[in-house]
């Protein structure tokens, strides 16, 4: 048993209540067979904890708990039938028994009243989670995954805890901390950044450059001399967009057995998106670089946080999660170093402003002396429009192109983008501003947008509200019309008079949204509308651009597309921070930080950026290139 455990049972006014005591992550177990024990504790434990600085918590051992099949009786007797129970599933190792409920308050009771009781009348550990409001496979499949996986995951998260505490009462002052870029310097895709220590080898984002044009540019640079998979500790992931997060499941298929560190909806919409981008390279007949079982493997070894959850990842790294805005589940990462020594901010993207969908990212921090900030707007002049005034472009072009009789297109990412045009159409139309349509929602929309279901306290004031307290759930409206399989796509097409369609991918790099483009793409009528960043040699960056002809391979034979739909691009809806917002960030974040450094950006938006705020706050400013690395401390 490593120091630490020892430590704190003989804090303990009498140890010999204690059956065995387990590391979960940075958490730490106690079990005791004592139900008096179990049960009237807290105040023994909180003393520990306030000298101990760490999480522990007590659990009755698995021998003492009552057998599930009462357990389960008992807790449909004890919850209201209105929390519609969806599931109740026994964690034995762990004494834990989840609770899946559509209304998890009435589970929780007044003042949790009701999860004393099942606690008091079954010796287990009641955990309760949200049903989503639409059915989510994806979430059923990942909540099996790791039900399945339990025993492992018990012994997985101990052995965390034991290389977490190892050293941990050691001070080290000639620490060194280094970060290199693997990707996402001076350039938008292959998000991938390796933080060093004397103590540590952690990743912070890993994500693939879909636009890629060469191999060799799409994934992190994982080759690069000082990086050895063997040798890494952790991986922590801001956000689940495909150029943050889809290269993650590739480590594990070389062997990394570690952590991945997210929130609840990064680590379910990740899986998704992995999944999904598998999908479509097997239907294009290229070579898969991992296989779902890979994808297990990720969610497997995934450890979530709460928003402001602060937990010892490594010896010397202590890591907290805040809010970045920018889409479900997004992260700004704080890493405290060295016990305090060095304290780094990454933002991943993050947006500086409050959505339709979320609340505007944190500004303040406990310290901070490196802010590593995206760029993806940082050039002067490359401003998109304000919110506003983007909801009115899109009001327009939607109202004309009913006029036409013709069908709006927008190809969007899963997530994100696609839910705030969501909740903006769905606004448009309660509010009368334009006539009822139906609005198709591709499967792979359909499946992210189940996924925000299950976790409303991620949204905006504004949404929670209208959710909890007037039953007003936009994503439920009778407007979206889930759309499937070929068969219902090519309905969609072919149906007549104006709709609405929405469809991965947001650069037409793949997925429904080239089907349906290749099938409307001749008549006038038509519009596409896009709300994505748009990468260089993307289908949707050369539209943009004012290209009319594309040539589409059609078996062995090539096929010309001659493009007559009018095509719009709105960047208002933005998920990042417009340059402004960069701007008005720095002068805002709390504290100052004595360097900042520019990633995910083009390279002109990246020095942009970096010199205007070099002028405006006279502190180092950096915009690394690929494979640079910079020494922190
Ligand atoms: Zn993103």
């Amino acid at each position: 048993m490593a120091d630490i455990l020892n430590e704190i049972l003989n804090k303990l006014p009498d140890k010999t209540k204690i059956s065995d005591a387990q590391f979960e992550g940075a958490n730490i177990i106690l079990y005791t067979k004592d139900s008096d024990f179990f049960l009237n504790s807290n105040g023994i434990i909180k003393s520990v904890v306030d000298i101990i600085k760490k999480r522990i918590e007590l659990r009755p051992d698995p021998a003492i708990c009552l057998d599930p099949e009462t357990t389960e009786d008992l807790i449909r007797k004890l919850v209201p039938t209105e929390a519609g129970i969806a599931s109740v599933l026994f964690d034995p190792q762990r004494s834990i028994v989840m609770i899946e409920a559509e209304k998890p308050g009435l589970v929780i009771g007044k003042q949790g009243d009701i999860l004393r009781e099942i606690k008091r009348k079954t010796l287990w550990v009641p955990v309760i989670q949200r049903a989503p409001a639409i059915k989510s496979k994806i979430i059923e499949n990942i909540r099996g995954v790791l039900f399945e996986n339990n025993d492992y995951r018990k012994k997985f998260l101990h052995k965390i805890g034991k290389q977490i505490y190892e050293d941990w009462t050691s001070e080290k002052q000639d620490m060194w901390i280094r970060i290199s870029f693997l990707g996402a310097g001076r350039q938008v895709g292959r998000s991938c950044l390796f933080l060093q220590t004397p103590n540590s080898k952690v990743l912070l984002d890993c994500g693939i450059n879909v636009a890629a044009q060469e191999k060799q540019d799409m994934y992190p640079i994982l080759d690069a001399p000082e990086f050895n998979i063997e040798e890494l500790d952790a991986v922590i992931i801001g956000h689940s967009h495909t150029d943050h997060c889809a290269f993650v499941p590739y480590l594990y298929k070389m062997g990394y057995k570690g952590p991945v560190y997210l929130t609840e909806p990064t680590r379910d919409i990740s899986a998704l998106i992995c999944l999904d981008m598998i999908g479509i390279t097997e239907k294009e007949g290229r070579n898969q670089i991992y296989s779902s079982s890979d994808i297990k493997a990720m969610v497997k070894h995934s450890i979530t946080l709460n928003y402001e959850e602060v937990t010892d990842i490594t010896p010397d790294i202590r890591l907290t999660f805040y809010n970045a805005g920018h889409v479900l589940g997004s992260s700004l990462i704080h890493l405290n170093i060295g016990n305090g020594l060095h304290n780094l901010v990454y933002t991943s993207d993050f947006n500086y402003e409050v959505s339709n969908l979320l609340s505007m990212a944190n500004a303040k921090f406990p310290r901070l002396e490196t802010l590593i900030m995206e760029a993806t707007y940082g050039e002067k002049g490359k401003e998109p429009l304000s919110r506003k005034e983007s909801e009115d472009y899109l009001k327009e072009i939607i109202m004309t192109t009913i006029k036409r009789g013709g069908k709006v297109l927008m190809p969007v990412m899963g997530t994100g983008r696609a839910q705030e045009v969501m909740i903006i159409i769905e606004k448009m139309v309660r509010e009368g501003q334009i006539e009822k349509l139906p609005v198709y929602i591709q499967g792979m929309v359909w499946d992210m947008t189940a996924i925000h279901t299950a976790y409303p306290d991620f949204f905006n004031a504004r949404i929670k509200k209208a959710i909890f307290h007037k039953d007003q759930n936009p994503f439920l409206s009778d407007i979206f019309i889930r759309v499937g399989s070929r068969k219902e796509m090519m309905e969609v097409v072919e149906q007549k008079g104006p709709c609405i369609i929405v469809a991965t991918s947001g650069m037409l790099t793949g997925g429904a949204s080239v089907e349906y483009f290749k099938n409307l793409a001749d008549d006038p009528r038509h519009s596409i509308v896009f709300t994505s960043y748009l990468a260089p040699n993307s289908i949707a960056r050369r539209l943009q651009d004012g290209e009319r002809e594309f040539v589409f391979p059609q078996g062995n034979k090539q096929e010309v597309l001659h493009v007559k739909v009018d095509v719009h691009s709105i960047h208002g809806f933005t998920g990042h921070s417009t340059r402004n917002q960069l701007i008005n960030f720095v002068y805002n974040v709390d504290p100052r930080p004595k360097r900042i450094i520019f990633v995910h950006g083009e390279a002109s938006s990246c020095l942009d950026i970096a010199s205007t705020i070099h002028k405006l706050h006279k502190i180092e400013t950096l915009a690394p290139k690929n494979l640079e690395a910079v020494r922190l401390r």
